[in-house]
């Protein structure tokens, strides 16, 4: 039986198709890059945004008519934030196409119930089989302890390895639908976390990406005086691990702790995703951000006086309601003072089950929405361009993360400060850190080349490999 899966939205998606991919191949599945191929069709989903639920149903829609076209149905199966929103409904509105709902707490439950599925099928009258006749759907139990067993993760990055240390969010911030897909905060056990990071630097990566709603409200549960901080620390010893990224942090849980042990860890890398939402502290109450605009343009004065080189990027909405043409003027001013790397923006939209859903009028035109994240982004797009423009002549140290499918000899990384570069080099540079010199710049990336250390270094290595018997 041959599997293919889709993902949809952020790093915490990405790592649970990881985590469902281990457990089908364990259970006897093989992947195929195809879905024309596949038994089984697995789209695990986003609902942060109204448009990435509005793709699944044009994606249901594609596959039926590609089963159509193929004279057979595979199995499908709906898993991610949609599913757990949307539970039975999303089987009345797919019109059948979908066989199997699976909730974010039930990741594990996949196997069973493809199979379960799969052998349901009857050969119908032409030949072919006929779709299950009820649609299984495993959406309860949404407070499951967050741990998995170990070494199940298939993971699809060759060089990075991502790492959930934090599942749901109490925070209810008035827009966001997470509390209610993902449930409420647990943490995972310190001791899970360092087995993982061991075992993904076993395997190879160099990069291990740490995973939370709110990363750094992390408090051990089987260390308690062990909060993230003292995380960092514990997992800058795993040995072969060379650079650690977190994911997200909240303004408000920034200390001056985690800002000290990003400066002196020298694996921790220098970026940070500070998500802001609006700059305007009136704004950021009816959001219930939990912080003001002055309080985040200190944390970030602090932040940059301790890390000098750090890169920050940020999340930033347009158009939540209530919001005046003065509190957007605060959102372009705040963007130009910070002078971010680069910003996830978006205009609002209604999420179902949010405070701002329920309680507070859609009041921002879509005419005014697209005008304000029109000029936001090409605000945005002028400053790192410009930030772009400066590096060109620095020197940067670049973990290879993906050679070019298209060219020969053409690799990209990422610097500490995530800014992403290609440059030229061989395919075996691939999980390696490379000095790069800046020589271009692009609007959202920058072309360099190796460093002339870095060149002899590795010319010379080829020449022994020649030598070698
Ligand atoms: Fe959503 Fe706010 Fe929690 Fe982030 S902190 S996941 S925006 S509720």
């Amino acid at each position: 039986m041959k599997y293919f899966i889709e993902t949809y939205g952020c790093q915490m998606n990405v790592h649970d198709a990881e985590r469902m991919s281990g457990l089908l191949e364990s259970s006897g599945y093989d992947r195929t890059e195809s879905e024309a191929d596949a038994d089984l069709v697995v789209i695990n989903t986003c609902s942060v945004r109204e448009r990435a639920e509005e793709k699944l149903y044009t994606r249901l829609g594609e596959i039926k008519e590609l089963g159509r076209d193929l004279g057979r149905d595979p199995i499908v199966a709906v898993t991610g934030c949609v599913a757990q929103q949307e539970g039975d409904k999303l089987i009345a509105r797919s019109a059948g196409v979908v066989d199997i709902v699976v909730g974010t707490q039930q990741v594990r439950m996949l196997p069973m119930l493809a199979t379960h599925a799969l052998t349901e099928r009857r050969p119908s009258a032409i030949g072919h089989p006929t779709r299950v006749e009820r649609a299984l759907i495993a959406i309860e139990n949404p407070y499951e302890e967050p741990s998995f067993p170990l070494g199940i993760v298939r993971r699809s990055d060759p060089v990075r390895a991502y790492v959930t240390i934090i599942e749901g969010c109490n925070d209810f911030c008035a827009f966001c639908v997470v509390p209610y897909t993902r449930g409420h905060e647990r943490m995972r056990a310190k001791a899970e976390i360092l087995a993982d990071a061991r075992e993904a630097a076993a395997s190879g990566r160099r990069e291990i990406q740490l995973l939370g709603q709110i990363v750094n409200h992390y408090q051990a549960p089987d260390d308690p005086p062990c909060d993230f901080p003292a995380l960092l620390e514990a997992v800058h010893e795993v040995e072969g691990i060379e650079r650690i990224r977190f994911a997200s942090p909240h303004p408000r849980h920034t200390s001056e702790r985690l800002i000290a042990a990003m400066r002196d860890l020298p694996k921790v890398c220098k970026h940070l995703h500070l998500p802001v939402q609006s700059g305007a502290s009136r704004v950021l109450g009816l959001m219930r951000r939990r912080h003001t605009r002055e309080q985040y343009l200190d944390l970030v004065a602090r932040i940059r006086e301790a890390i000098p080189n750090v890169q920050l990027s940020t999340d930033m909405i347009v158009g939540f309601p209530g919001e005046t043409e003065a509190d957007f003027e605060e959102t372009l001013s705040l963007t130009a003072e910070v002078r971010y790397h680069s910003m996830y923006s978006f205009k609002y939209s209604e999420r179902p089950n949010t405070l701002a859903g329920k309680r507070m009028p859609d009041d921002v035109s879509d005419d005014d929405k697209t005008r304000r994240i029109v000029a936001l982004q090409a605000l945005q797009r002028s400053i790192q361009s410009d930030l772009f423009q400066r590096s060109i002549g620095s020197t940067h140290q670049v973990l290879v993360d993906a050679t070019s499918r298209r060219r020969e000899w053409e690799l990209t990384g990422r610097t500490s400060g995530n800014t992403v570069v290609n440059f030229p080099g061989p395919p075996d540079w691939l999980g390696q850190l490379v000095d790069v010199t800046i020589r271009r710049a692009g609007p959202n990336s920058v072309w360099g080349e190796p460093a002339e250390p870095t060149v002899r270094r590795s010319l010379d290595e080829r020449a022994a490999d020649v030598q070698r018997p």
